[in-house]
């Protein structure tokens, strides 16, 4: 393929890291004089745990590897995570090849640990990372990606090969209702504490959408939960289940099982039978969706309803000098299939398939997953 420049981002103006200022910023006059060429033979763009893995798995190969993210490192942990949430998988599954995780709680880790451990892989890896740094453009044969820092400077990354391991929670999901812009209506749930004493309604069913709900009303708030279907979801973690169902039980929680919002004004939330729930806050908590601009950007087609983008699974190569990796394989995903503890196997098949060996084979999947 010939050597095509690629236009600039168009979700660029979406990223949650950079600053908002109300007002667009002509940056045009810094970048011709702070441009920065780095060099190296494979660029990661995502320091998610995959893209950090994959990293460090190339980077044992002998390979110079350059890892690039738009926010900081694990950001959609940093990002997603409410404080003190914990992961549903437990730890020897979250380890990343090269650094066991050993807790001394011997319990599953919270959002905080992981990032901790993830700090931790890229110092005891030596890994290059450069965080905040935004793609605008890139081009293949050769690969050529140009980012622009949180200051504005800009980035000139060239290598032979390009992984892309951007995950799969790039937006929140939207409910496609009036109202849902309005400055009391949320995606992340953030700290709980700001809830209190307020009347939250929570949307959706499942493990998010189940811990805001607890949390929210241990820290005093009046709750109601709306989901669409009649019951909450059979696999939310099974710490909080038994709980959120005798609270709802009790009608402590509020549910409203089945109940699909129609309407959000800045007093309620009007359902489609017409029940009315005051509010002062509300919390869509209805799942993600990925972002396809960076796989449109360097020509990656995608398929199915997922969007997923066309990989060889065997070597997670999607064109001749680029790679996808973790929970970017998958598209969006409405029930979780592809996760951490099934993605460790990626990292190995592209170091295979840049070395000219045969794929590894696969690990078995274990017989129960944990997500
Ligand atoms: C509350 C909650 C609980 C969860 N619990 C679990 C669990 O128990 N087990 C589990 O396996 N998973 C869990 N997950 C999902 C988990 O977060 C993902 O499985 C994991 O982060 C995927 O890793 P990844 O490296 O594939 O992608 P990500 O961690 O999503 O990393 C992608 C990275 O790419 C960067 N990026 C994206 N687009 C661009 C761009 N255009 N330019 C530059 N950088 C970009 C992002 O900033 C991000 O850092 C949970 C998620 C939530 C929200």
């Amino acid at each position: 393929m010939a050597s095509t420049p690629i236009p600039s981002h168009p979700g660029a103006a979406a990223n949650p890291y950079l600053p908002v200022t109300g007002r667009s910023v002509d940056y045009s006059w810094v970048l011709f004089d702070l441009v920065t060429d780095r060099r190296s033979d494979v660029v990661i763009v995502g320091a998610g745990p995959i893209g950090l893995e994959t990293a460090a798995v190339l980077a044992h190969e002998g390979l110079v590897v350059q890892v690039v993210d738009s926010g900081p490192l694990g950001a959609t942990i940093a990002r997603t995570f409410p404080p003190h949430t914990r992961f549903f998988t437990s730890p020897e599954r979250l380890s990343l090849f090269g650094l066991a995780i050993a807790p001394v709680h011997q319990e599953k880790l919270t959002g905080e640990e992981y990032l901790a451990y993830l700090r931790q892989y890229v110092a005891t890896h030596d890994l290059r990372v450069d965080t905040f740094t935004e793609i605008l453009s890139g081009a293949r044969q050769p690969v050529k990606v140009v980012g622009r820092t949180l200051s504005g400077q800009r980035r000139v990354y060239s290598a032979d090969t390009l992984v892309l391991a951007t995950g799969g929670t790039d937006r929140p999901r939207r409910l496609g209702v009036p109202g849902e812009d309005l400055p009391h209506v949320r995606s992340h749930l953030g700290d709980p504490h700001r809830y209190a004493g307020r009347t939250v309604v929570i949307v959706g069913g499942r493990n998010s959408a189940v811990e805001s709900a607890l949390r929210c009303y241990r820290v005093g708030a009046h709750v109601h939960l709306v989901h669409r279907r009649s019951h909450i979801h059979e696999r939310v973690k099974f710490w909080l289940r038994p709980e959120v169902q005798s609270l709802l039980d009790e009608g402590v929680i509020t549910g409203h099982l089945p109940g699909e919002v129609a309407e959000i004004t800045p007093e309620a939330v009007v359902l489609s039978d017409g029940r009315r729930l005051e509010a002062d806050d509300v919390v869509l908590q209805i799942g993600y969706e990925q972002d396809g601009a960076l796989f449109d950007m360097f020509g990656v087609p995608r398929d199915g309803v997922r969007k997923a983008p066309v990989i060889d699974p065997d070597t997670m190569r999607a064109a001749e000098d680029l790679y996808v990796v973790g929970t970017a394989t998958a598209g969006t995903q409405d029930r979780f299939e592809v996760f951490i503890e099934n993605s460790h196997d990626h990292a190995g098949r592209v170091a295979a398939a840049l070395a000219g060996r045969a794929a590894p084979s696969p690990r078995p999947a274990r017989p129960i997953p944990e997500v």
